[in-house]
């Protein structure tokens, strides 16, 4: 193995931390992993120990060299990928988290989302940052932590920089820089890179610097909050005591960022879908913000954008690489893969996820049962918090086999909405009847091909799932890989994807209308205010 060819990527997830090692040719050669617990203070609120994220990184970085035989001698960079919005308050000059981390899906801030819309600030906040106002976010969980926690002067400590706000990638790079020394420290880097930065809430999306106005309206002080970086360069050089050696970070994104990057998405038009917990789906939109690119296209969000955006998707940033930055298109589904978990810890009805795929196929159809899975609110495209989960359409001859198959296709047709809508958002040409571009997937639902096989046929378009399951962690060593030189292009890049299975579409068009016809309705009755 030639020496200092490696790349170390921690992948910091929100129910788990992990670490990889990859080779030249972007293979995985080790890993560690470790579960994170989740800390349910009250109803909707949720939280993890930084402290915990922290040691855990740290700890399967370890594991993970030596796992692949390496010591960080062998290693050329780091690239660290994370959970986004998940907020952290800590001390610059000791590094002691204040609190615990408010994590994504935390609803605590509702009322102070609620509070902005009502001031109508929804439409300005919109065209700063491409982002729908939900508590989703960071800037009101920073908000929240400023005003509540039982720490005198915060909002002052905050103003001169004295505390320090940040996702987990500023937090990760913070500790993973400052060493374990107990000496108070100030000059250690306070970093974020621009795609979780944009998560905040707080960047302009436009010129991916932190917005003045976005600072009033949250009144978050910028002395506080990390310097944004491209995803790709030079963010800092961890430690010695970290990994018996320094290595120098030199990738940094967010989760969905990342695997966009890693699932090779380099071209408009191009897009991945994580199924997991939930479903992420993002299309590459191209180096123009705005949906109209071109020669007539204006760069900045229009009136013309919000209308589209009210279609229910969030405009954010895909990564800044190499001098350039590439914009996309993010639908976030809240449910799919627990709803396999519900199926299995709630009602007791699978064993496992991976029995579901083979109940379905038996089946042979839905029988017009539909479950909406709802469970928390329903987010893109249609942002109802306050939805419920329902099953639709059952008679006496409905069994658990139907709730079975009902909740892997809700998945499918869940991910078909908001891919219809950014095909014609994103007015991609078509090749005959069928868009010209595959649908590349990665995530645990992907295990499953009576789901992947449905989902090409609703979709009506070629599935490709990548042979390198941890996607994620794939995108932030591409993006640390470049930086550091080991490659020099996307085009190289592309070449190093491989594909590990592909699912071609075989319904018919009059069966596909028949399905999402039916999903439709049981849509129509489980959002909120439906009226028989
Ligand atoms: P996350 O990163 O969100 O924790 P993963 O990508 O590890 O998620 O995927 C885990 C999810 O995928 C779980 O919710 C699980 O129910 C679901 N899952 C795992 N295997 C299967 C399968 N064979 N069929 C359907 N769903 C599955």
């Amino acid at each position: 193995m030639p020496s200092g060819s490696l790349i170390l990527t921690i992948d910091q997830g929100t129910t788990s931390t992990r670490a990889i090692v990859f080779d030249e040719s972007a293979c995985p050669i080790g890993s560690a992993q470790q579960e994170l617990r989740q800390i349910f203070p009250q109803s909707g609120w949720v939280e993890h120990d930084p402290v915990e994220i922290a040691e855990a990184a740290i700890g399967v970085a370890r594991l993970a060299l030596e796992d692949a035989n390496a010591t960080a001698a062998d290693v050329a960079a780091m690239g660290i990928t994370n959970q986004r919005e998940t907020t952290v308050i800590w001390e610059r000059a000791t590094g002691r988290p204040l609190a615990n981390a408010i994590v994504w899906q935390d609803h605590r801030t509702a009322e102070i989302c609620n509070g902005l819309s009502d001031a109508g600030l929804a439409d300005d906040i919109w065209s700063r940052t491409g982002l729908i106002v939900d508590p989703y976010f960071s800037a009101t969980k920073m908000r929240w932590m400023l005003d509540h926690l039982p720490i005198p002067n915060l909002q002052a400590r905050a103003e001169i920089g004295d505390v320090r706000l940040g996702t987990v990638d500023s937090w990760l790079i913070d500790q993973l820089t400052r060493g374990s020394s107990n000496t108070p420290q100030d000059d250690v880097p306070h970093l974020t890179d621009v795609t979780n930065a944009s998560r905040t809430m707080l960047l302009n999306i436009h010129d991916l610097t932190w917005d003045p106005e976005l600072l009033e309206i949250f009144n978050i002080p910028e002395a506080a909050l990390p310097t944004p970086l491209p995803s790709a360069g030079t963010f800092a050089v961890t430690h010695p005591s970290i990994c018996g050696r320094a290595i120098p970070i030199t990738g940094v994104a967010g989760d969905q960022h990342a695997a966009l990057y890693g699932q090779a998405c380099f071209a408009r038009g191009d897009m991945k879908c994580t199924y997991g917990t939930g479903a992420f789906l993002l299309a590459n939109n191209g180096a123009n913000l705005d949906l109209f690119t071109g020669a007539a296209g204006s760069g900045q969000l229009t009136a013309d954008d919000l209308d589209e955006a009210n279609a229910g998707l969030l405009f954010t940033l895909g990564w800044q690489a190499g001098g350039s930055k590439i914009y996309a298109l993010e639908a976030s589904i809240f449910n799919t893969g627990s709803t396999m978990q519900w199926l299995r810890d709630g009602l007791g009805i699978i064993a496992n996820a991976e029995e579901s795929s083979d109940i379905a196929v038996l089946l042979g159809d839905n029988d017009g049962v539909y479950l909406v899975p709802a469970f928390s609110g329903l987010g893109s495209p249609h942002w109802d918090p306050h939805a419920r989960a329902s099953i639709t359409g059952m008679s006496r001859g409905t069994t658990k086999d139907h709730v079975i198959r009902a909740a892997l296709e809700s998945t499918a047709y869940q991910v078909k909405e908001v891919v219809d809508i950014m095909d014609s958002q994103l007015r991609m040409p078509r090749r005959g009847n069928r868009r010209e571009r595959v649908l590349r997937v990665d995530g645990g639902q992907t295990r499953n091909p009576f789901l992947m096989q449905f989902q090409a046929d609703l979709l009506d378009r070629p599935i490709e799932v990548s042979a390198v399951d941890e996607t994620t962690a794939l995108g932030a060593t591409f993006l640390a890989g470049r930086a550091a030189g080991i490659w020099r292009s996307d085009r190289e890049l592309a070449m190093l994807w491989q594909c590990d299975r592909r699912y071609e579409p075989e319904m018919s068009e009059s069966e596909r209308i028949r399905l999402m016809s039916g999903w439709n309705e049981a849509l129509r009755r489980t959002k909120t205010g439906f009226r028989e």
